[in-house]
């Protein structure tokens, strides 16, 4: 009997996933190639090669830039993808005008590639990028508050809330007037002041940081706080996130030599 030849086309055709995600950054490789990092709803971070991206004509050209969010046709391979064609849904163009919202946006994709890997379920982490990117370009709320939300929340989804809702150490519900970020969270007034906590929450505080904790994604970024408030929960997210995120962030560098 003839064997059946498979030719590439056949291979390929067999094998595509289209996978739904935004790039978090790029790499320019040798020759004419790009390595892209993409957060994907299907398959979570994946690392995937667009072979001839950076020509003028190429069409891959306009998916291969941070911050493009669509539907990628990709070919798996061992450990990696290559990129087949893309759809693209949204591109952020005004991130990429304003030095300010691209430090922004590029610390957003920073921390998400921090804690996500490939396998992970990330339809949430997803949302989560797309409506914090989508708060930097209405610019409602301050860029301070919107980083301070999606630190909050991404730290949520990962599991690794800040304790809010009781005093970390005695489980009781009131007086929570003090946090600590060594303890993980909120501390009612006694055990505030048995472990001489330093940092004092004023109710707005706590009101904040609860609804941030509590609220379906669409809902997130849909306040906004007196600039003392967003002060104090800049202070404690700070304090939160440097104690718990192993990791110095480039974009943030860049961002402190901007402010
Ligand atoms: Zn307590």
């Amino acid at each position: 009997m003839p064997r059946a030849t498979l030719t590439l086309e056949m291979y390929y055709d067999m094998t595509e996933e289209v996978l739904n995600g935004i790039v978090l950054y790029t790499a320019d490789l040798k020759e004419y190639d790009k390595r892209l990092v993409v957060l994907t709803k299907e398959r979570g971070k994946i690392t995937v090669f667009a072979n001839g991206a950076r020509r003028p004509n190429s069409p891959l050209r306009a998916a291969s830039r941070s911050f493009t969010m669509g539907r990628f046709t990709v070919f798996p391979g061992r450990e990696s993808y290559t990129l087949k064609k893309a759809e693209i849904t949204e591109y952020f163009e005004a991130i990429e005008q304003d030095v300010e919202k691209l430090c922004y946006a590029s610390y957003f994709c920073e921390l998400m590639s921090y804690y996500t890997r490939e396998g992970d379920a990330c339809v949430n982490h997803l949302n989560l990028l797309y409506l914090a990117m989508q708060a930097l370009i209405r610019e409602n709320l301050s860029y301070g508050l919107i980083r301070n939300i999606y630190e909050l929340k991404l730290m949520d989804l990962e599991g690794e809330a800040l304790h809010a809702f009781d005093c970390v150490k005695c489980g009781s519900k009131d007086k929570l007037t003090f946090f600590s970020e060594e303890a993980g969270g909120f501390l009612c007034e006694t055990c505030g002041d048995k472990l001489q906590a330093n940092v004092k929450m004023s109710n707005t505080l706590v009101y904040a940081v609860r609804y941030i904790l509590a609220k379906p994604l669409p809902e997130l970024f849909s306040f906004t706080l007196s600039p003392e408030a967003e002060r104090e929960l800049s202070r404690i997210t700070e304090r939160f996130v440097h104690k718990y995120v192993d990791k110095e962030f480039k974009s943030l560098e860049i961002l402190g030599g901007l402010l």
